[in-house]
């Protein structure tokens, strides 16, 4: 057991000055644990330099240093995909490269590998050094999402954990654009558990979540396992329907027996019509935002380029095979 290969995939966008932490920490952590190991380094289109701290690290530890660079940004969950796709461990670990995800929990993770459990998510907690604007935002969408679909997602865990190799190549097999990779973890079962820690405040360096991605990737999440805002439609339709039938039976009665005028003026016909037009383009852009994921799927594209690689051996067997798929 102690022989298996643990990799540690690390996606990197502009975090220049976290990177060196960031492997001196996990150095520390992986020696202590003392199974061989890797660290896959994704880069993802950075701008800042730290291509240049990843190759210079690359350099220096060839023998447990793994590099992809990207040929543009593709974005955190894609970045997160192709470390998967090209790690080579008996169980992979996915950390944030800003050190929110404090690398010493990797041992309390692999703890309970060893104990036979398939994924053990890192549960937040705790968070520190966040605005309570993300706090309870992200509080409220993971509750949504845990009542609206059909995959028992675990709530308050974001993409630390770690999976045996079982699972990774279930999750590789799963070429869909619009990743949510702790939704398509949960969906692929096996024995999952949990493991409590304290979420830190990033090192240095900003979020690269803005509200507007953030919005975004909660939607992402919500349409990729659930149809429940297609649905709203017919929820919507019925209970309009409902309450004008009620309407106009009261309007009848109004007129034949209480002897008064119902509804006057123009305004309640006005504002009732306005109110369908903006249910019926709610409706539309929902529909709208699945056919846009369905044409996105369609045309088949890769999930990322590759621009170059560093360390991975046999040097491209992977890559041909997973893109391949
Ligand atoms: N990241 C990435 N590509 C992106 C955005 C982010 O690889 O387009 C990486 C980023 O470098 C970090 C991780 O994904 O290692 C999480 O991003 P961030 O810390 O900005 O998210 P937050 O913790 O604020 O939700
Ligand atoms: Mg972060």
């Amino acid at each position: 057991m102690a022989s298996d290969l643990l990799s540690v995939i690390a996606p990197i966008y502009n975090e220049v000055n976290n990177i060196r932490l960031l492997y001196d920490r996990i150095y520390a952590v992986m020696e202590d644990i003392g199974s061989p190991w890797e660290l896959v380094l994704v880069n993802d289109g950075s701008t800042d330099g730290s291509s240049e701290v990843i190759d210079s690290l690359y350099r220096e530890d060839p023998q447990h240093i793994r590099v992809l660079h990207f040929a543009r940004n593709f974005g955190h969950q894609i970045a997160v995909t192709a470390g998967m796709d090209y790690a080579g461990g008996d169980a992979v670990i996915l950390i944030d490269a800003d050190l929110q995800d404090p690398p010493e929990v990797i041992a309390d993770l692999v703890a309970k590998w060893r104990e036979g459990y398939e994924v053990i998510y890192a549960v937040r907690a705790e968070r520190e050094g966040e605005s309570w604007f993300k706090l309870a935002t992200a509080k409220l969408f993971y509750r949504i999402l845990y009542n609206i679909t059909d995959v028992r997602i675990p709530v308050d865990t974001g993409d630390f954990r770690l999976m045996d190799r079982k699972v990774v190549n279930a999750v590789d097999a799963m070429r869909e654009h619009t990743r949510f990779i702790r939704g398509m973890v949960s969906w692929v079962g096996f024995r999952q558990t949990g493991v409590e820690y304290t979420r830190s405040k990033r090192h240095t360096g900003s979020t690269k979540y803005p509200f507007r991605k953030m919005l975004r990737f909660a939607w992402d999440g919500i349409t990729g396992f659930s149809y429940f805002p297609l649905q709203l439609a017919t929820y919507m339709g019925f209970g309009i329907a409902l309450f004008s039938g009620l309407a106009i039976l009261l309007v009848i009665y109004l007129r034949a027996f209480a002897n008064t005028v119902p509804l006057e003026g123009q305004a309640t016909t006005l504002v009732m019509v306005l109110f369908l037009g903006g249910v019926q383009l709610i409706s539309l852009g929902i529909i709208g935002e699945y056919l846009g994921r369905i044409y996105n799927e369609v045309k088949g594209r890769p999930l990322y380029i590759v621009h170059n690689s560093q360390g991975f051996e046999p040097p491209d067997a992977r890559i041909s095979e997973s893109q391949e798929s």
